[in-house]
């Protein structure tokens, strides 16, 4: 008589169509896939452990603690630094306020961080997240475009702070999310369209709804919702929202309202004393409407702050300076093969050059310097060298070779 096959004692499948079983007491027994399920059944069901969440005020780290770590991996950007860094702090405080008895609540500030694309705003918020106690994610406003039609839910975003709260909904609830290209939901002008645009202000609602203050049934594992995905309910009201945009454009409207000033009786002296080169430091509630976000989110985004496009100076200060640099990476690397690798001062130079004629900015050093240094990397580990030095004449016979559009899409 044929041996019987064992069996998982949960799907039924016989040992040949599964990898293994792990057994149990009384022939009971388990297969792979059955024990990788039940696992996640039990982390989506495990009441909170959110005693790890309890926050005592000696913990919280101070708004210029918060600064000094940002000032460790982000060059410049004073001014938006300051402003996280007390929104944060003050966002830890709303969540201890719970056990204190008196009228005045304090309320959520959320915040809204304007500036050219590549100069920190999500770097900001990377860096700050190693420092809280709070889970972090970050989502990206364009997959939200088409909501309803094509791309994820609003409610997506609830979904990945879930995750990185491995489910725990209370920890989740006080969480910090950094919303990524908010600017890319905005109505296309200032007027309410008489068409319907479905990619902007229809999101924007829905986006709404989360900034205030709600609660939102969360797909657990995200996408689309359907029928019979459990749902997960999320209070967003102790959520603090970053948002993060380029606004694109956005000097103009600036320009604009600044220009319709001069007309007023408080001209003279303060268009003087305008920095034509850096608009951006005077965005203001209005030019974020004017852009097309709608009254209702900018209301719900108390806090707004700019970043300063990067010049020559910074960009070089960026190539050596943070904690973990484009150089010192790569210096890194070399390293652990036993070699020293310098570059010469006039390289990092002619790489920040390079960076801005292409304008490609902060993000683009990484390719120009990868580009610069790919063939050392690939021969130097095999050979017995002990030091590697990059000097200009390398750098630009490297650079010259390649196809600038390359670079560029960096
Ligand atoms: P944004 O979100 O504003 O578009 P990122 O924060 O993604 O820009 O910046 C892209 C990359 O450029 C970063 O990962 C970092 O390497 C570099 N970078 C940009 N701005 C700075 C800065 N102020 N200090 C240090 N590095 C920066």
């Amino acid at each position: 008589m044929a041996k019987q096959q064992k069996r998982c004692s949960f799907c039924g499948r016989p040992e040949s169509q599964i990898d293994f079983l792990i057994m149990g007491i009384d022939n009971v027994q388990i297969c792979n896939e059955c024990a990788l399920q039940a696992a996640e059944i039990v982390k989506e069901n495990t009441p909170s452990k959110s005693k790890s969440l309890q926050l005592k005020k000696e913990d919280i780290p101070k708004p210029i603690e918060l600064k000094k770590h940002l000032d460790e991996y982000v060059i410049g950007q004073d001014e938006a630094k300051k402003y996280l860094s007390v929104a944060v702090y003050n966002h830890y405080k709303r969540l201890l306020q719970k056990d204190e008895h008196d009228d005045v609540e304090i309320e959520k500030s959320n915040i809204i961080m304007v500036g050219p694309t590549g100069t920190g705003k999500t770097l900001l918020a990377r860096t700050i997240a190693k420092k809280l106690h709070v889970p972090f994610t970050i989502v990206d406003a364009t997959v939200l475009t088409e909501a309803g039609y094509v791309g994820e839910d609003i409610e997506s975003i609830l979904t990945r702070l879930l995750q990185v709260a491995d489910y725990d909904v209370q920890a989740a609830e006080k969480g910090i999310v950094f919303i990524d290209e908010i600017d890319k939901i905005a109505r296309k002008g200032d007027n309410p369209s008489i068409t319907r645009d479905v990619s902007g202000e229809g999101v924007q609602q829905g986006l709404l709804k989360l900034l205030e203050g709600a609660v939102i049934n969360v797909p657990p594992q995200g996408g689309r919702k359907h029928p019979e995905q459990k749902m997960i309910a999320v209070n967003t009201q102790n959520i603090l929202f970053i948002c993060g945009g380029a606004f694109d454009g956005i000097e103009k409207k600036i320009a604009l309202r600044l220009n319709t000033r001069v007309v007023g009786y408080t001209a003279s002296i303060e268009t003087e004393q305008i920095d034509r080169k850096n608009l951006m430091q005077y965005v203001a509630p209005q030019d974020l409407k004017a852009f097309g976000l709608i009254p209702e989110i900018i209301g719900r985004l108390p806090v707004l702050t700019y970043l300063e496009p990067l010049d020559r100076e910074a960009l070089l200060r960026i190539m050596t300076e943070p904690k973990n640099s484009i150089l010192k990476q790569y210096i890194k690397l070399f390293k652990m093969d036993g070699i020293e690798l310098t570059f010469q001062q006039d390289v990092l130079e002619y790489i920040v050059d390079k960076a801005i004629e292409f304008k490609i900015g902060a993000r683009g050093l990484r390719s120009i310097t990868e580009t610069i240094i790919m063939d050392k990397m690939y021969e130097m580990p095999s050979k017995k060298v002990k030091s590697v030095v990059i000097d200009l004449e390398y750098a630009q016979s490297k650079i010259e070779k390649v196809n600038f559009n390359r670079l560029k899409i960096a």
